[in-house]
């Protein structure tokens, strides 16, 4: 009788245990490529590199960190490409998870268990997002608003975050950017109510 009990409890242990690794298999596949129902995202891997893609896993995700390209009138693309060709060129380091384009384009560039090198010490355990922009004032149009809007809402339901894990490349480390944000701060009080409904 006791044999038989301390069958049944180890039955339920590799139950349990299996059950807890297909799950971590299921949402480890899930976040490769991130898919929203509202959203339609490009998924352009870059090719893995230490200039842009080290490759190095992201453990966990505490917070989004949100970014501008500092270079007026750049597509989403332009952006993509030019991550991807550090590979050649050797310049610097630095990539992002996506990029949101004028038009409200989004490219995935590296899936979401992986570190991108935007955010300098949060590079372990933040996702981040660049934003195109028209013009030096660094103001996004409204598409790339919404598109940004709708994809850290989504973030913030997969990962379990709430509005103040969301920050700018500011409140890292003081850089001023995403520069409209940071010249004015209550529109970017502004956008993080605005992911609360
Ligand atoms: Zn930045």
């Amino acid at each position: 009788m006791k044999n038989k009990e301390i069958f049944m409890k180890m039955i339920l242990v590799i139950v349990l245990l299996s059950g807890g690794y297909y799950f971590f298999i299921y949402n480890h596949n899930d976040i490769q490529e991130y898919t929203t129902e509202e959203l339609s995202i490009q998924h352009q891997f870059l090719t893995v590199n230490p200039y842009s893609r080290p490759g190095k896993a992201l453990k966990r995700i505490n917070g989004v960190v949100v970014h501008y390209t500092a270079n007026p009138g750049s597509s989403a693309q332009n952006n993509r490409d030019y991550f991807e060709n550090l590979k050649n060129r050797h310049t610097t380091k630095v990539s992002s998870h996506f990029i949101i384009g004028i038009d409200g384009e989004i490219i995935q560039c590296i899936p979401l268990n992986e570190i991108a090198y935007a955010s300098n010490n949060r590079n372990n355990d933040t996702i981040s997002i660049e934003c195109c922009h028209p013009d030096n004032s660094g103001q996004f149009t409204n598409a790339t608003y919404k598109s940004l809007q709708k994809l850290i809402k989504n973030l913030m339901l997969t990962y379990s975050l709430n509005k103040n894990d969301i920050i700018r490349h500011y409140d890292v480390t003081g850089k001023e950017c995403p520069k409209y944000f940071v010249k004015y701060p209550q529109k970017w009080e502004q956008f993080k109510d605005s992911l609360d409904n």
